[in-house]
């Protein structure tokens, strides 16, 4: 048992018993970790817990069992998230990624960065689908993908137009295209597209505007990848692929 001050995003909550909530946090200082918090309904605390909430706290962390609150002296509730529907949606999908990536009571200070980066871009407006392709991107070598998009998996040269091939886990440049009958076939601007998308860092992110087209293009690839490399489903994610239809009605 330790006293602690960490900053941390609350994940979710969920009623425990009559009165009492378990509320799911990431903290910087400790990874995720199941607060325990009595009587919530009427706890100052209260308002602090909700879902998709930066907060500052002072509580009890457990290795084994619940962690305790005892203060919240911050919390800044994401808005735009919190009321767009199309902004929550890939936030969730985020926050779902991040917590399938990590097991519960790891430290992991550098994914809370990351995340906590992505959704602010996102509560900034800046394009949600870009900043959700970096993040898909770069969390796949926490589940064991890593992927080189930068050169040809035989030749190495970097300066070509690249097909992806599944059976060797890599690009091909046209020299080698033949190695694979089954590659993927892809416009050679979604693998360059990619590989910057690897190698940005989310601090200094430039503006970047993609085509509708190109945007479905790299979708289908990354969608590809998980399925391939990763296997796992993430609710939200099936919510934003039937979004795809209401968008393009909204806008129309
Ligand atoms: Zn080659």
């Amino acid at each position: 048992m330790k006293n602690v001050e960490t900053r941390g995003l609350v994940l979710f909550s969920r009623h425990y018993r009559e009165q009492d909530k378990l509320v799911k946090i990431f903290t910087e200082r400790f990874g995720k970790r199941m607060f325990f918090v009595k009587n919530a309904g009427n706890s100052r605390f209260a308002s602090s817990l909700q879902n998709f909430t930066q907060l500052e706290l002072l509580g009890t962390i457990n290795d084994d069992g619940l962690s305790f609150i005892s203060d919240i002296s911050e919390a800044r509730p994401y808005q735009l998230i919190n009321a767009d529907i199309f902004a929550q949606a890939y936030a969730s999908y985020l926050v779902g990624l991040a917590d399938v990536a990590l097991p519960d009571n790891h430290y992991d200070a550098p994914l809370y960065g990351f995340l906590m980066k992505s959704l602010d871009l996102i509560e900034e407006q800046i394009d949600m689908v870009v900043v959700t392709f970096i993040f898909e991107l770069q969390i796949m070598s926490r589940f064991g993908a890593q992927l080189d998009f930068g050169q040809c998996v035989f030749c190495h040269r970097q300066d070509l137009p690249m097909d992806f091939s599944y059976q060797f886990n890599g690009c091909l440049c046209r020299h080698h295209f033949d190695a694979d009958m089954k590659r993927s076939h892809l416009d050679p601007n979604v693998i360059f597209l990619c590989h910057s998308f690897m190698a940005m860092d989310l601090e200094k992110l430039p503006s970047i505007n993609l085509s509708d087209d190109m945007k479905k293009k790299i979708r289908v690839f990354i969608d590809a990848l998980y399925d391939h490399y990763i296997g796992i489903q993430i609710k939200a994610k099936k919510f934003i692929d039937g979004l795809d239809g209401w968008a393009d009605i909204m806008k129309g």
